[in-house]
């Protein structure tokens, strides 16, 4: 990892961007709910910005191609982490059990099965933790990446 102050706000909203023009193609409202003080902790850019992307696109595939649907993602500070959510309005994992995180896991015709276990490769990395709530109607992807002491 290359560790660097990063603002959460900055790759929330980059990643966010990103995720757009695929969630506009399907009609899908995407929503970014960030706090209003600057947050930043160390961590690799871009291997974070993967997380949010590949949490994204996960919400977005996740949804009815014809019925639109929500995705929102959502950072706060707790005293010693940040946490970030990805939640959809889809119908949820086909089941509570399924082995999501391993690689080549995917219920997906085209799916590589890989973008959550990159996921949770890069989150465990930087010492932090990802679970899922998922019921039909709401998955709530969340991850939180802990706030070094004396850092920032
Ligand atoms: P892929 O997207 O290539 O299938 P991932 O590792 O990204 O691989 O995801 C693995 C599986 O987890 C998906 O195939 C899907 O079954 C499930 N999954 C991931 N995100 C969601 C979500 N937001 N809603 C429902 N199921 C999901
Ligand atoms: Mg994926």
């Amino acid at each position: 990892l290359e560790l660097r102050p990063t603002s959460v706000r900055a790759v929330c909203e980059r990643a966010g961007k990103l995720a757009e023009a695929r969630a506009l193609q399907t009609g899908v409202t995407l929503t970014l709910e960030l706090p209003a003080s600057e947050l930043v902790l160390d961590l690799d850019t871009p291997k974070i910005q993967q997380v949010l992307l590949n949490l994204l696109q996960n919400a977005v595939e996740a949804l009815d191609p014809t019925g639109g649907g929500t995705v929102t993602l959502r950072a706060r500070r707790r005293p010693r982490d940040v946490v970030i959510e990805v939640e959809d309005d889809g119908p949820g994992l086909a089941s509570p059990d399924a082995p999501i995180f391993d690689p080549f896991f995917s219920t997906k015709p085209e799916g590589t099965g890989l973008g959550l276990a990159i996921v949770h490769r890069i989150v465990t990395d930087h010492g932090g933790t990802i679970d899922v709530d998922s019921h039909p109607g709401r998955t709530i992807f969340r991850v939180s990446l802990p706030v070094r002491l004396g850092a920032h």
